[in-house]
């Protein structure tokens, strides 16, 4: 009896194939929701440097260059601890954990086990200061309220922006009140 118990079990189990995953000879499937290697968009960052502050395993650094053209972003995969925080608390969503967990290199590609991008600074179009890029999306939400030309906000640097602002409130006030 406790033979033909067993029979039954191994039959069925090798009619319902294999359990586990092939890998590595075939694909391994990953959940949508995996906390995978961090990318970063450096379209959307503007270098507030809120990631480096509540990383865990210290392994964001941000440098500016000595020539002022702007600065390096770069995550040390090596030291990432997955956690998450720096997507959670990044303001402007540059940075998404990716479901992609293949991490293991070769002790030679170290160095270059990172997520580098350089986000370049822009010339305020005013006085001609060097300026963190303002993401059109952010700029969009700041000024909603403003009626300001947005176009030309993101291309000041944020004294600028005052003055350009306080400029145009005033006018818009000073033709309410002639209207
Ligand atoms: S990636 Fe996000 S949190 Fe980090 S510096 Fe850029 S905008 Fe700030
Ligand atoms: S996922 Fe966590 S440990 Fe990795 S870079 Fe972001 S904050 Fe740091």
């Amino acid at each position: 009896m406790i033979v033909f118990g067993f029979l039954k079990v191994l039959l069925g189990n090798v009619a319902k194939g294999p359990a586990t995953e092939p890998f590595p000879l075939g694909p391994a499937t990953t959940p949508a929701r995996f906390r995978g290697k961090v990318h970063m968009d450096p379209a959307l960052c503007v270098g507030c440097a809120i990631c480096r502050h509540v990383c865990v395993g210290n392994a964001i650094h941000i440098s500016e260059r000595a020539d002022g053209s702007g600065y390096d972003w770069v995550l040390w995969h090596n030291t990432c601890a997955l956690c998450g925080l720096c997507q959670h608390y990044c303001p402007t969503g540059a940075i998404s954990m990716s479901n992609d967990w293949h991490n293991a290199h070769l002790q030679a590609e170290k160095d270059e086990w990172c997520e580098s991008r350089f986000v370049p600074y822009l010339v305020c179009e005013r006085c001609g200061a060097h300026i963190r890029p303002l993401p059109t999306s952010v700029a969009g939400r700041l000024y909603a309220d403003n009626h300001v030309d947005v176009a030309r906000i993101l291309r000041l640097c944020p004294q600028c922006r005052q003055i350009e602002t306080a400029l145009h409130e005033g006018v818009r006030h000073d033709d309410q009140r002639v209207a």
